[in-house]
C-alpha cells in the first residue's frame, strides 16, 4: 500500500466522519464555557475520544485538561493539541470550538491509517488543553511534564487569513493595584489620597509610552477598579495590563518601562503601588521549518490558498502554544474561515459556529494528519526536525 492510498484514507476517514466532527465544535460552540470552567467540553471530548478506542486520562493533570492516546506507544509520539474555552460576553469569539474539531478530526484520520498498517509505530497523544485565553493551560501542563515524551506537537487555529507560520507574540500580564486613602471627595478631599488619579496617571503615561515602542510591540489594558462612588475619594484602583512584543526580550524590557509607569503615578498622587504577574508568561511561537512546509504541502494539495507573507503582521496576538514551541518542534498554523471580523468579534463568534466554515476545518485537520503520516513513513524527517529544533 502507498502513500496516496493513506493520504487518501486519511481524507476518507475524516469526510466520513465530518457530522461527527460538526457534531463536536456545535455542542462546544452552543455552550461557551470559559478557561477552566470548560467542563462540558472536557466531558464531550474524553466521552467520544473514549467510544474512538482511546485511552483516555480525564481531568489530567488539570479539572478541564485532558490526556488521550492511541496507537503503539513504543513508536513515534505525535501530539495533537485542542482547545475549547471561549470569552467573557462574545462566547466563542476565537473558534477555539473549531480548534478542537480539527484536532479531532486530524487524530481520527491518523487513527485510521495506524488501524489500517499496524506495522507503522506511532502513537497519537491527544491533549486537551484549557485556558488558553488566559491562565496558561498548556504553561501549567508543560509544569507537569504532560508534553515531555512527545517527538512534536501540533495545532491549528482559525482566523480570517491563511497562514502557515504568523509572527506570534511574546505576552506578560502584569496587574497594578494603587492604594491611596479614603476621604470625603465633597467635605474633606483634602484628606484623600486618589487611587483613580494614580490609574489615570498610570493609564496616561503608558498611552505616551507607545508612541515609543516598535511597531510589534503592544500593550493595553482595563481598569478593574476605579473606586466604589464619586463622594468617596477612592482608595483602590485596580489596572490589568497585557504587555507583547515579538521576542522575549523586547516584552521584558517594555514591561519594566510600564512598571516605570505605574511607580512613577503612585509617586506623583502619593499611593503606593503593588505590581504582581498573575498569569503565566506566554513565550513567542517556534514554527518548525519541516513540519510546516510538510502541512503548507498538504493543504495546498487540497486546494487551499495561503495568504502572502505581508499578512504575517495582520494578527498580532499571543499563545500559550507559544511555551509548548519552545520545549518541543511545533506547528499552530491559521486556516482561514470567512469571518466578517476578526478574532474576538462578535462577528468572529457567528463565524465559528457557520456550517460554510467545515470545509476549511477539516481540510486542516487532514493537513495536520498527512504531514504527522509523512513523518511516522519517513524517519529522516524526524531527523531534520531535531536538527532544526536544537539549531533555533
Ligand atoms: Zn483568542
Ligand atoms: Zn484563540
Amino acid at each position: 500500500m502507498g502513500e496516496k492510498e493513506l493520504y487518501d484514507e486519511i481524507s476518507k476517514t475524516i469526510d466520513n466522519r465530518a457530522s461527527d466532527l460538526n457534531h463536536i465544535s456545535q455542542e462546544i460552540w452552543k455552550n461557551p464555557e470559559l478557561g477552566y470552567e470548560e467542563f462540558a467540553a472536557h466531558e464531550l471530548l474524553t466521552t467520544f475520544l473514549e467510544k474512538e478506542g482511546f485511552n483516555v486520562s480525564k481531568k489530567t493533570p488539570l479539572e478541564t485538561s485532558f490526556i488521550a492516546r492511541y496507537g503503539n506507544s513504543e513508536g513515534l509520539k505525535i501530539g495533537i493539541l485542542c482547545e475549547y474555552d471561549a470569552l467573557p460576553g462574545v462566547g466563542h469569539a476565537c473558534g477555539h470550538n473549531l480548534i478542537a474539531e480539527a484536532g479531532i478530526g486530524a487524530a481520527l484520520g491518523l487513527k485510521a491509517v495506524l488501524k489500517l498498517k499496524p506495522d507503522l509505530k506511532a502513537e497519537l497523544i491527544v491533549f486537551g488543553t484549557p485556558a488558553e485565553e488566559g491562565g496558561g493551560g498548556k504553561v501549567k501542563m508543560i509544569a507537569d511534564g504532560c508534553f515531555d515524551e512527545t517527538d512534536f506537537c501540533m495545532m491549528s487555529h482559525p482566523t480570517p487569513y491563511e497562514l502557515p507560520d504568523p509572527y506570534w507574540l511574546a505576552r506578560i500580564q502584569l496587574t497594578v493595584v494603587f492604594n491611596g486613602k479614603a476621604s470625603h471627595a465633597a467635605a474633606a478631599p483634602w484628606e484623600g489620597i486618589n487611587a483613580l488619579d494614580a490609574a489615570v496617571a498610570c493609564y496616561n503615561s503608558v498611552s505616551m509610552l507607545r508612541q515609543q515602542t516598535k511597531t510589534t510591540c503592544r500593550v493595553h489594558c482595563v481598569i478593574t477598579d476605579g473606586g466604589q462612588k464619586p463622594n468617596i475619594i477612592p482608595e483602590r484602583a485596580a489596572m490589568n495590563f497585557y504587555i507583547r512584543g515579538l521576542t522575549d526580550k523586547d516584552t521584558d524590557e517594555l514591561e519594566a518601562k510600564v512598571r516605570k509607569c505605574a511607580e512613577g503615578a503612585a509617586l506623583a498622587t502619593g499611593c503606593t503601588v503593588k505590581l504582581t504577574n498573575d498569569d503565566p508568561k506566554y513565550s513567542a511561537v517556534k514554527t518548525n521549518p519541516t513540519l510546516i512546509n510538510l502541512y503548507v504541502k498538504h493543504a495546498k494539495e487540497l486546494g487551499v490558498e495561503f495568504n502572502d507573507d505581508e499578512y504575517r503582521t495582520k494578527l498580532l496576538a499571543s499563545t500559550d502554544m507559544g511555551n509548548v514551541s519552545q520545549i518541543k518542534p511545533s506547528i499552530h498554523p491559521l486556516f482561514k474561515i470567512k469571518s466578517e471580523g476578526p478574532n474576538h468579534t462578535h462577528q468572529f463568534t457567528t463565524a465559528a459556529g457557520h456550517e460554510n466554515n467545515q470545509l476549511a476545518t477539516l481540510k486542516s485537520a487532514k493537513s495536520m494528519a498527512m504531514a504527522a503520516l509523512d513523518v511516522i513513513c519517513k524517519p529522516s524527517l524526524m531527523e531534520d526536525i531535531k536538527k532544526e529544533f536544537q539549531a533555533s
